[in-house]
C-alpha cells in the first residue's frame, strides 16, 4: 500500500467511461489508474503490478476483456489481482459464465449503479488491505525467526559463557559454554541471582556494587572471580548489558563471560614488547624513562633521593667484532644476569641498547650507598665468562648521579651520569665515578684540550721522537719507532695517551697521523741520505686511520714524495684494529704487504687475537706488550706467557720484539727465551731527532 491510496486499474476503450469511473472512485483511499485498451492495461501491470482491483470493460476492439483477463491470470505475478468486469450484457448472457471461467471474480452491469460499484470496490479493497497486512506479518515473523535462529546459534555455540537474566537479575537461561566451564547443570542455575552466583563473604560488597551500577547505567564490565561448582576459583572478564523492550524499559540483561587470560595475555604481550628488551629480558629505554619520571615525581612529593647509574662495558665492541654477534649476545645476557643480581627488588636495571645499561637505585639513604652497589657490580663482572669455549672477562665503567642532590632535572641527571661514566673510563675503566665538580672539571678540561688540539697541526706543535730497536745478541740497532710528542705552549708536553684517544674520537687523528707518517718518512730518508745505515722506521697507526678509505693512497703518496723504499717503513697495528672485521682487514694488509711495507702487531697479548686469522695475515712481527715484560724474570705466569708467545710467533714465521725492557735481567731472560729484538729504556728512551742523529753518529764510529 502506498501513500497515494490503493491502486485500482480501470480499463475501457471509451474515454467517457473511464472518466466516469474515475469520478465515482474519487476518494483519498484510492488511486485510480486508467487504461484505454487491454494492451495498455498489460503494459501498466508490467511496470508495477501492485493493484488491488482491475475494473475491465468486456467489449473492446483488438483485445477484448476476456482475452486480457486470461493473459493476466496466466501471469503468476498478476494472477492474484481481482478482476471485475463491467458489461452492458444481461446477467443471463452466456458471457458472464464465460467471464468467471476466464478468472473474473465479479460483474458490474451497465448502466452502473454507483452505490453498488462503491460497495463492491470497497469490499475488494478491504480484502486487499487484509491480505497486505497478513503478508507483512508473515514477512516479519520470518525475519524474526531467522534472527532468533541466528541468536540462538550464537548463544549455543559461543566459546564465551553467556546468560540471560530477567530484569531483576535472576538467571533465565545459560549457554552450554558457561555450563561446561563452571561445571553446573542448567536447572541448578535457573532463577539464581547473578550476585549470589559470584558473591562469597569477602566479595559480596563488590558484586552488590556491580549490580547497582548495572541497574543504574545499564552496563558494567570488569574482572570478576568465578567459582566452579567444585569450588575452584578462576578469574573472568564479565560484561553485563541491558535489553530494552519496545517501550524502552529493561526487560532482560545479558551477561557474557570471557577468558581473562586470553584478554590479559594479549594485553600483557603487547606491553612486554613495548617495555622490555628481548635479548636480556630487562626493562628497555621506554620503561626506564617512565620509571625515572615516576621516581623523580615521588621524591619531589615525598622527599628522599635516588641514584642513576650509567654503565657501558669496556671494550665490548672488540669482543663483538672478533667473536661474532652471537657470542656478544650471550655475553650481554650473562652480564645482565650478574648486574641484576646486585640490585634490590625495588631497584631497576635496564638495557638502553648495545652494551649500555642503566640502573635506578630507589629509596637511597646516603649517596655513598650507591658506591657500594657500583662496587658490587664491578666485582660481579670480574669473574670470567665462558662463551663458546673461551674465557672472556668484561669490565664496566659506571657513572653515578644522584637525584636531587646533583640536580632535580631528569635530563641533566642523565647527562651527569653519562659524563661521570666517561670520567670513570678516562680514569682507567673498570671503576665507578660519582658526578662531582671533578667530573665537571674533567669534561670542561676535555673541551678545552680539544680546541687546542684543533690548532696544534697548524701551529706546528707536534714533534716526533725516536726510540731505537736493538737485535738481541749482536746489540746492533735494527730500526726505530717514531713516537709523537705534542708541545702545547700553555700545557707543556702532552703525553700521547692523553691526546691520541681524543684525536681518535674527534677524527683529528687522520690529518695528525698523516703528518706523523710524512715526518717519519722524511726523517728516515734524511738519515739515509746523510750516509747512515738504512734502517726501518716503525710508525704507529691508530684504528681510525686504518679504517680511513684513503689510507692506502696516503701511504703510497708519502713514500713517493720522499723516494723512500717501502721496505724501510713498518706500520704498527694493534690486535683489536685488525681483528675487527678480519675479512676486509686481510685485503688491506695484503695491499700494504704487496707494496713492500712491513707490518707488526703492537701491544701483542693485550687484545683478542684469533690464531686462524693471525696465520692468514701477512704480519712479520709481534711486539710483546710491556705489561708482560715488567714481571720478568720472576713472575712465573708472565714468563710462561712470554715463552708461549715467542714460540707462537716463531711457529708463524714472525720475529718477536719485546717493548719496555728496562733491566739487564729482563734482557738476559729474553735473550735466553729466543726473543729477536729489544726496545726499552734499558737501552734508550725515545729521543729527539737531533739526539738520535748523535746516536747514529756514535754507532758509525
Ligand atoms: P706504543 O706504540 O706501544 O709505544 C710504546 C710506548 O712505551 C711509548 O710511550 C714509549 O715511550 C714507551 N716506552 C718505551 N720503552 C719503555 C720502557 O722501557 N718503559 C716504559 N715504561 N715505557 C717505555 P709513548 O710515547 O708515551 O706512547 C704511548 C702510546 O701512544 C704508544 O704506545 C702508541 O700507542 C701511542 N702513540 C705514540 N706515538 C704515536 C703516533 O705517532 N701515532 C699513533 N697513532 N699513536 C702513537
Ligand atoms: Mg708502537
Ligand atoms: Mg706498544
Amino acid at each position: 500500500m502506498n501513500e497515494v491510496g490503493i491502486k485500482i486499474l480501470v480499463v475501457d476503450d471509451i474515454e467517457d467511461n473511464l472518466l466516469l469511473l474515475e469520478e465515482i472512485l474519487d476518494h483519498d483511499d484510492y488511486n485510480v489508474v486508467k487504461a484505454n485498451s487491454g494492451q495498455q492495461a498489460l503494459d501498466i501491470l508490467g511496470e508495477d503490478a501492485d493493484f488491488a482491483l482491475i475494473l475491465m470493460d468486456v467489449l473492446m476492439p483488438d483485445m477484448d476483456g476476456f482475452a486480457t483477463v486470461s493473459t493476466i491470470k496466466a501471469n503468476p505475478a498478476w494472477a492474484d489481482i481481482s478482476v471485475v468486469f463491467i458489461t452492458a450484457l444481461t446477467p443471463n448472457d452466456l458471457s458472464i459464465s464465460q467471464g468467471y471461467e476466464y478468472g473474473a471474480v465479479d460483474f458490474i452491469i451497465k448502466p452502473i449503479d454507483v452505490e453498488l460499484l462503491e460497495a463492491k470496490v470497497e469490499t475488494f479493497c478491504a480484502f486487499y488491505r487484509q491480505k497486505k497486512l497478513l503478508e507483512n506479518e508473515i514477512q516479519q515473523r520470518q525475519d524474526l525467526m531467522r534472527q532468533l535462529q541466528l541468536s540462538s546459534s550464537i548463544f549455543e555455540n559461543s566459546g564465551e559463557g553467556i546468560m540471560v537474566l530477567d530484569a531483576q537479575g535472576l538467571i533465565q537461561v545459560v549457554n552450554p559454554a558457561f555450563l561446561q566451564h563452571a561445571g553446573y547443570a542448567q536447572p541448578e542455575m535457573i532463577n539464581q541471582h547473578i550476585v549470589e552466583l559470584h558473591a562469597t563473604e569477602q566479595h559480596r560488597f563488590f558484586y552488590e556494587e556491580m549490580w547497582v551500577r548495572v541497574t543504574e547505567m545499564g552496563f558494567w564490565e570488569g574482572e570478576v572471580k568465578s567459582y566452579k561448582k567444585n569450588g575452584q576459583e578462576y578469574p573472568e572478564w564479565l560484561k553485563v548489558s541491558s535489553v530494552l523492550d519496545a517501550q524502552g524499559v529493561v526487560s532482560h540483561y545479558i551477561a557474557t563471560y570471557s577468558d581473562i587470560n586470553a584478554h590479559a595475555n594479549a594485553k600483557q604481550k603487547l606491553y612486554y614488547l613495548a617495555h622490555y628488551d628481548a635479548l636480556t629480558e630487562l626493562p628497555n629505554r621506554v620503561l626506564f624513562q617512565e620509571t625515572l619520571k615516576h621516581a623523580a615525581a615521588n621524591v619531589r612529593r615525598n622527599g628522599g633521593r635516588f641514584a642513576l647509574f650509567f654503565m657501558d662495558l669496556d671494550r665490548f665492541k672488540v669482543i663483538n667484532d672478533t667473536l661474532g654477534h652471537s657470542a656478544g649476545d650471550l655475553l650481554l645476557q650473562e652480564v645482565a644476569g650478574r648486574l641484576f643480581g646486585c640490585i634490590r627488588e625495588s631497584d631497576m636495571l635496564s638495557r638502553q641498547g648495545g652494551d649500555e645499561f642503566t640502573s635506578l637505585l630507589l629509596g637511597l639513604k646516603k649517596a655513598e650507598d650507591a658506591g657500594v652497589v657500583a662496587e658490587k657490580m664491578i666485582k660481579a663482572l670480574a669473574e670470567p665468562v665462558l662463551i663458546q669455549g673461551q674465557e672472556l672477562t668484561v669490565t664496566t665503567s659506571v657513572g653515578i648521579s644522584i637525584f636531587p642532590d646533583d640536580t632535580d632535572d631528569i635530563e641533566t641527571l642523565l647527562k651527569y651520569a653519562d659524563t661521570s661514566m666517561y670520567h670513570a673510563k678516562d680514569q682507567g675503566r673498570n671503576r665507578y665515578a660519582f658526578y662531582s665538580q671533578d667530573v665537571h672539571a674533567t669534561s670542561s678540561k676535555r673541551l678545552n684540550l680539544e680546541s687546542k688540539l684543533r690548532k696544534a697541526l697548524e701551529n706546528e706543535e707536534f714533534e716526533l721522537h725516536y726510540q731505537p730497536k736493538y737485535a738481541v745478541g749482536s746489540g746492533v740497532v735494527t730500526g726505530m719507532e717514531a713516537l709523537v710528542r705534542w708541545n702545547q705552549p700553555e700545557l707543556g708536553r702532552v703525553a700521547p695517551l692523553d691526546f691520541i684517544p681524543l684525536a681518535e674520537e674527534t677524527g683529528l687523528i687522520v690529518p695528525i697521523g698523516e703528518w706523523i707518517l710524512d715526518e717519519a718518512c722524511r726523517q728516515n730518508k734524511t738519515w739515509q741520505e746523510a750516509g747512515f745505515p738504512c734502517m726501518r722506521m716503525a710508525v704507529n697507526l691508530s684504528s681510525r686511520q686504518f679504517k680511513d678509505g684513503n689510507m692506502l693512497k696516503m701511504v703510497d703518496k708519502i713514500l713517493h714524495k720522499h723516494h723512500l723504499e717501502p721496505d724501510f717503513l713498518e706500520l704498527e697495528l694493534t690486535e683489536s684494529m685488525i681483528m675487527q672485521d678480519a675479512e676486509s682487514t686481510i685485503k688491506i694488509l695484503q695491499a700494504l704487504h704487496g707494496n713492500g711495507i712491513q707490518l707488526a702487531i703492537d701491544d701483542f697479548g693485550t687484545g683478542y687475537s684469533s690464531l686462524s686469522y693471525l696465520k692468514r695475515f701477512p704480519i712479520s712481527k709481534l711486539k710483546l706488550d710491556r705489561s708482560f715484560i715488567i714481571g720478568l724474570p720472576d713472575d712465573k705466569d708472565d714468563s710462561k706467557i712470554v715463552t708461549a708467545m715467542i714460540t707462537l710467533a716463531h711457529g708463524l714465521d714472525m720475529t718477536v720484539i719485546a717493548e719496555g725492557v728496562e733491566t739487564r735481567e729482563q734482557l738476559a731472560w729474553l735473550e735466553d727465551a729466543g726473543c729477536d729484538e729489544i726496545q726499552g729504556y734499558f737501552f734508550n728512551a725515545p729521543m729527539s731527532s737531533q739526539d738520535f742523529t748523535v746516536l747514529l753518529q756514535k754507532m758509525s764510529v
